[in-house]
């Protein structure tokens, strides 16, 4: 299975290189797309097969098609980096394969060998490379992504599926570096509950949380905070990305992994650089009003958001209702900063890598 070889097909007409040179000198996050990008099916009788590097183009879907009923679709998000000597590499793939899997079993979806996922995002690399934008903070952002593709209005998991890779140039996710984000405090919308598919990396919990972000956005602020679905107190993550609180005791506190909050790879690998630092590190539920009473005593020094896109981001005020607090002086605090450049150095191949998370192109 691994040994799916992949057919490229030539491109008939890439993008001009003075307008890719263009597109890519101050990227917008998620609009600027490559030349190509791979697919490859799924069938219950043949497998997977059919593995292509092709040009980019839109799909032909017909109106039956199982997602655009029942939403059968998952994701994954990650970015190939330069490193310093020029050469590119990806972060933590592996990571992105088997959630990827773990994403596609909730949803009762067909798993994809990770070598296969692996490859696929080295295919869209390498096919791509010449869209790396020369920006700092500059990546390919790869977005590998699976549908039910099968033509059916039956209520069950469908029996064909269609696997893709996207790239899209990314500078800095935010345009000024990393400013203190603004948080409002979701009391009316929750993201998942227990038993459902929060720990997924599907569509459908992105669908379900667009409304609270616009409220948010609504309200003047950047980002949206869900809490828990049973009792509404317990903090959960933002829409797309996991939450840290830093305490003046050396410690910082993420809440735990229970099904609700999306697994995130940087979230794994903040805990894991964080311990290296010497700082006592607690995956445990950490409530709303606390956080407010820890912020309000001094306490709580600083709170970070994580994610692929965005990377590190600290925040700065959270909003709920008509109370609002300020987290320590209100900007980028030291640990944060700390456990950022940690991060951003191993990804960029400055320090050293050891655990193993970086595999060069
Ligand atoms: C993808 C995602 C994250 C962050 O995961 P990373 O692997 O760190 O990029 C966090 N929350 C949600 C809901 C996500 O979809």
């Amino acid at each position: 299975m691994s040994a799916l070889a992949f057919t490229h097909l030539p491109h008939p007409n890439k993008v001009a290189d003075e307008v890719r040179a263009a597109a890519i000198a101050d990227p917008v996050f998620g609009r600027v797309f490559t030349d190509h990008m791979v697919s490859i099916r799924y069938a219950e009788d043949k497998g997977w097969h059919d593995a292509q590097v092709m040009p980019r183009g839109p799909l032909t879907l017909d109106p039956a098609t199982a997602v655009l009923h029942y939403a059968q679709e998952i994701f994954e998000g990650l970015k190939a980096y330069r490193l310093d000597d020029g050469s590119m590499a990806l972060f933590r793939v592996d990571a992105n394969a088997a959630r990827f899997n773990a994403s596609a079993r909730r949803m009762a979806m067909a798993e994809l060998p990770e070598e296969l996922f692996i490859a696929a995002v080295k295919e869209a690399v390498a096919a791509d490379a010449a869209w790396f934008p020369p920006v700092d903070g500059g990546a390919l952002y790869l977005r590998p992504f699976m549908y039910a593709s099968e033509v059916f209005l039956g209520v069950k998991p469908a029996s064909e599926y269609h696997f893709l890779v996207i790239v899209s140039p990314s500078g800095n996710y935010f345009k000024s570096g990393a400013p203190a984000i603004s948080l409002w405090v979701s009391e009316h919308y929750t993201r998942a509950a227990p038993g459902g598919t929060g720990a997924a990396k599907c569509g459908g919990n992105y669908a379900s949380s667009l409304i609270a972000q616009q409220e948010a956005i609504a309200k003047g602020h950047d980002q949206v905070v869900f809490l828990d679905a049973a009792e509404n107190r317990w903090i959960e993550e933002l829409g797309g990305m996991n939450m840290f609180f830093v305490f003046d005791d050396g410690s910082i506190v993420t809440p735990p992994l229970t099904g609700t909050i999306l697994p995130g790879i940087t979230r794994d690998a903040i805990i894991t650089l964080a311990k290296d630092a010497g700082l006592t590190v607690r995956e445990e539920p950490y409530a709303i009003d606390q956080w407010q009473a820890d912020a309000e005593s001094g306490r709580l020094t600083e709170s970070f958001a994580c994610g692929t896109a965005a990377v590190v981001t600290p925040v700065g005020k959270v909003t709920r209702g008509d109370i609002a607090f300020a987290i320590g002086a209100g900007g980028p605090g030291q640990v944060t900063g700390m456990l950022k450049d940690r991060l951003v150095d191993i990804q960029r191949g400055r320090a050293a890598d050891p655990h193993g998370w970086v595999t060069r192109l």
